[in-house]
């Protein structure tokens, strides 16, 4: 275990700094945090066979909850001393932690991560004073979930680079548009059946629990909302995809909604959302999804989006917005947003050679 790095001084990232490390990787973070909350722990299986990932809620003097997902033989050892000791507010400094981006920024172990549980460093030290004097706010934030949301503050620190969007560059990995939303001119069905889990597109009856095979066990099937918009600038436009509650906002439907007008035939009265949005400009963070079926034209996401012509203070969304699943959607993959676990084993792969603790 390491040892030397509690006696000199070493630089955390900030939390508020993350969002550039994401899915980048060769990078990797150090970072300093109270753990507030032990998730509990789940099996899968990929392709490198079966695992187990338990998350934590973490938190700094940033008071931005984040989840760190730790994998495998960290649960055992460093997961295991943090849940003996959770009513004690742990603090952890852990190394090379892979930042990713699922429902916003998350961080995970990798093969060559360490975590040290409550280091006789002064930084810790002072943490855990700051979190004696907050627990009242950690039980809010455990109580409200609020570290399983999209944080645009975590997006939304340094002045926002706008790209034009005849500049986008599909190896962009994210990219700010300023622009019109539109989709009155595009047909389609605003929802899709899906796994409650884990929003994969399924056949199954509504309601009705079924076998789902990336879950691989028995889930509800469940309406989701999906749906393209155009978005359009001075330099040109290009098609973006929304989903769940983002798109919901948007549409001003449930998916449940949708999915009732379709079953009754009866198209989707939208000329409300039509009208209003001739009038509006929207800040929007679109990511390039892959298409399986070869579109001609490269396609978007939607990570996030507001309104540009409101105050500062309604960039947050007061409704929990649930992003990012397109890649469980049958017709697309992102190339940003995949499974965490997929990803992480990649990373687990390709750090193997140099493994080597400090
Ligand atoms: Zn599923």
């Amino acid at each position: 275990m390491d040892v030397d790095i509690t006696s000199s001084k070493f630089s955390y990232t900030m939390f508020k700094e993350l969002a550039q490390f994401m899915e980048l990787k060769e990078q990797a973070v150090d970072i300093l945090a109270v753990v507030i909350s032990v998730l509990p722990i789940n099996s899968f299986t990929n392709e490198f066979g079966p695992g187990k990932v338990q998350d934590f809620v973490i938190i700094n003097e940033e008071n931005i909850p984040l989840q760190l997902s730790m994998f495998n033989k960290f649960i055992d050892i460093e997961g295991q001393q943090i849940a003996e000791t959770i009513n004690n507010f742990p603090v952890i400094i852990c190394r090379r932690l892979k930042v990713k981006f699922f429902n916003g920024v998350t961080l995970s172990t990798r093969l060559d991560s360490t975590i040290l549980v409550d280091p006789p460093a002064h930084e810790a030290r002072q943490l855990k004073i700051w979190a004696g004097q907050n627990a009242l706010l950690f039980s809010q934030i455990i109580k409200e979930k609020s570290y399983t949301r999209y944080n645009p503050d975590l997006f939304l620190q340094s002045p926002q680079k706008f790209t034009l969007i005849f500049y986008l560059q599909p190896t962009q990995k994210f990219a700010w548009v300023k622009a019109s939303l539109s989709f009155q001119n595009i047909f389609q069905r605003y929802w899709y059946m899906a796994c409650k889990k884990c929003y994969k597109a399924t056949d199954a009856f509504h309601g009705h629990p079924y076998l789902c095979n990336k879950c691989s066990e028995y889930q509800e099937a469940v309406p989701r909302c999906r749906f393209d918009v155009n978005l359009a600038d001075n330099t040109g436009n290009v098609t973006a995809t929304l989903f769940g509650e983002l798109a919901e906002k948007l549409l001003t439907y449930s998916a449940l909604d949708a999915m009732q007008y379709f079953i009754r035939n009866v198209e989707l009265p939208l000329e409300h959302v039509h009208e209003a949005l001739k009038t509006k400009l929207f800040a929007v963070q679109i990511q390039p999804a892959q298409s399986r079926y070869g579109y001609l034209q490269q396609r978007y996401t939607v990570v996030h989006f507001y309104e540009e012509n409101q105050g500062e203070e309604n960039k947050s969304p007061s409704t929990s917005i649930c992003i990012n699943m397109a890649s469980n959607f049958d017709e697309t993959d992102n190339l940003g947003v995949t499974s965490p676990l997929a990803s992480f084993e990649t990373a687990q792969i390709s750090t193997t050679k140099k493994t080597k603790l400090a």
